[in-house]
């Protein structure tokens, strides 16, 4: 690329809200043959919502977003679900505070004493004298071999966590996070979250289709709510396409998998470390701090404009507008660029 093209390309993109930080980006992006976008945040708004419906009938059970065990009310509940996640950057984190404060007039909140948040799992707080979990199925219920999981007693209605679980599933069908609430190790219930895909998502996916680029999702939420949210995008082919369940840690691993043409399990450490060919030209696009490792690993790190500063700092271009449109015209400049050089 002549230095003057590589100019005028980088500013023609700014028009479109592209921040591009290197010379080479756009050589790069027009050689990609993969775009890997994080869920949360990305495909989606990243603002997820709490969805609030009654409690009460066990015959409603189906309808409801936040679940009432045992004594305790639905108010004090979402009282120390959000207390326990004040101190989280975590959007879902987030919402259940702006759910506590809106909906329940919630507006001094205890802080908690303690506080400690497991990335891709939950959190665990100390509120009141209480002891508070609020995360994941895997968060409460998997056994792990470095952690000495405590027992979550189960209230009335289940017997054993799988019905916990598969309670869970009929929500995480239709693309909704659901998240499990332990205070003092007594499970008391789950609050329901959805986060929108982004109403441009499905057809930039389209369009990067038909352009040959095979298009993937990667996510820390589980599989079957990433399958749903896949679905209504139009992400086809979700066995190999989503790609959830995945640790913010583990992020990079699965980018440079795909740069190597191995498909990413947790078991396939050692073939990604023995293996050196680099056959695929891959783009990373996310917005979060667990993202910032993968944006680096990607050979063109797409940030939202909107995202953490680690995540921009960590990616080759920018998209100021918030909007995914814009990966579109990246290519298409550049295409021009090169074009003109060759
Ligand atoms: P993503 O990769 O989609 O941005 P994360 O890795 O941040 O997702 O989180 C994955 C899952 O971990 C969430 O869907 C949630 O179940 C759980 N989780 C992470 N952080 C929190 C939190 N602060 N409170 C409750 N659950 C959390
Ligand atoms: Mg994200």
């Amino acid at each position: 690329a002549t230095p003057t093209a590589v100019m005028v390309g980088i500013g023609v993109a700014s028009k479109y809200g592209l921040l591009v930080k290197g010379g080479d980006v756009l050589e790069v992006a027009h050689g990609l043959n993969t775009m890997v976008f994080d869920k949360t945040g990305t495909l989606t708004l990243g603002v997820p919502n709490v969805i609030e419906t009654e409690t009460g009938k066990k015959e409603d059970k189906e309808q409801q977003s936040v679940m009432t065990v045992g004594a305790m009310t639905k108010q004090d509940m979402v009282a120390l679900a959000a207390s326990a996640e004040i101190n989280s950057e975590h959007p879902l984190a987030k919402a259940i505070v702006q759910y506590a404060r809106t909906q329940f007039q919630l507006t001094d909140l205890s802080l908690p004493h303690s506080f400690v948040a497991l990335p891709g799992k939950g959190v665990e707080a100390q509120v009141n004298g209480r002891n508070v979990k609020i995360g994941n199925w895997a968060f409460l219920f998997e056994k792990t071999e470095e952690d000495k999981l405590v027992e979550i007693a189960l209230p009335d209605q289940f017997t054993d966590a799988s019905q916990v679980a598969d309670e869970m599933k009929t929500r995480a069908l239709r693309g909704h996070i659901t998240l499990l609430l332990a205070i003092d190790n007594v499970l008391c219930g789950m609050v329901c979250l959805f986060d929108a895909p982004r109403s441009e998502a499905k057809w930039v996916l389209e369009k990067l289709q038909q352009k040959n680029i095979a298009t993937k999702m990667l996510t820390g939420d589980g599989k079957t709510t990433a399958h749903a949210v896949a679905k209504y995008i139009g992400l086809e082919n979700a066995e190999d396409n989503v790609i959830s369940q995945v640790l913010p840690q583990e992020k990079h691993a699965v980018i440079e998998c795909l740069q190597k043409g191995i498909a990413w399990t947790k078991q396939t450490e050692k073939e990604r470390q023995g293996n050196t060919k680099y056959i695929k030209k891959v783009a990373m696009i996310g917005d979060g701090v667990n993202d910032a490792a993968a944006l680096a690993q990607a050979d063109l790190g797409i940030a939202i404009g909107k995202g953490t500063d680690i995540a921009i700092e960590a990616a080759g271009v920018i998209l100021m507008t918030d909007n995914l449109e814009h990966i579109l015209t990246l290519l298409d400049l550049s295409k021009v660029i090169i074009h003109r050089i060759w």
